[in-house]
């Protein structure tokens, strides 16, 4: 089998695991809520930290501080099929930090250590921009604070890292506390379906 063959068949076989880890609860609690049932959703066009145009400015973090559950129902999720799996990624890395030994930058982004670095296939150490990795956010260290989601953007990133409201741990609030304080009205509700759909669009690859 060629090279080629073998980091494609790589890239597919992580690209699955993580659309299935990217599906996790929040996609498997959805289906099991009543049809018809409205949902309360991030609107990434609008929200400060996911829409594109707004690189450089301060990242909010009410998702964070304004949910009424001790640990924001919100939570940073990684789109895999906009992701570069970039060998220097800016969500991951705080790539204004000293670069190390190795090349890479010496300190995470992440202040809660939330985001998990894979490499996918073989790492060759001689053409480390010709080696990939896979970037998974734990939903149980997230507290949706959108750091990566910024700095996730163009002109470094790609703009795969977006904030969701995760299903499995929102209690539906019939008037959502975040919706109330986002300057940005992008805390929205939509039919079950819908936020459905979006889960699925966001993972596959
Ligand atoms: S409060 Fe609004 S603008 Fe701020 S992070 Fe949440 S959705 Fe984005
Ligand atoms: S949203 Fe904040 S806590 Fe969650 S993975 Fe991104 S930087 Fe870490
Ligand atoms: S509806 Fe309530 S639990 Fe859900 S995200 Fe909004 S404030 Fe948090």
């Amino acid at each position: 089998m060629s090279d080629h063959m073998t980091r494609r068949g790589a890239l597919a076989k992580a690209a699955r695991g993580a659309a299935a880890l990217a599906l996790g609860g929040g996609a498997f609690h959805l289906v099991r809520k009543a049809e018809g049932q409205i949902v309360w959703n991030v609107d990434a066009a609008k929200c400060i930290n996911s829409r594109l145009g707004e690189t450089g400015v301060e990242v909010c973090g009410l998702c964070t501080t304004e949910c009424v559950v001790s640990q924001s129902a919100v939570r940073a999720v990684n789109e895999f099929s906009k992701c570069g799996r970039c060998n220097i990624c800016p969500a991951y890395f705080n790539v204004t930090s000293a670069v190390n030994e190795k090349g890479l930058p010496s300190e995470k982004l992440c202040p809660r250590d939330a985001i998990e670095r894979k490499p996918i296939g073989h790492v060759d150490p001689d053409d480390p921009a010709n080696n990939f990795y896979e970037y998974v956010i734990d939903e149980a260290k997230c507290d949706g604070c959108g750091k990566c989601v910024l700095a996730c953007k163009e002109p470094l990133g790609l703009g795969s890292i977006v904030l969701r409201v995760r299903h499995n741990l929102c209690v539906d609030c019939n008037r959502c506390a975040i919706s109330t304080a986002c300057p940005k009205d992008a805390i929205h509700q939509v039919s079950v379906k819908q936020a459905f759909d979006h889960v699925q669009l966001g993972s596959h690859t």
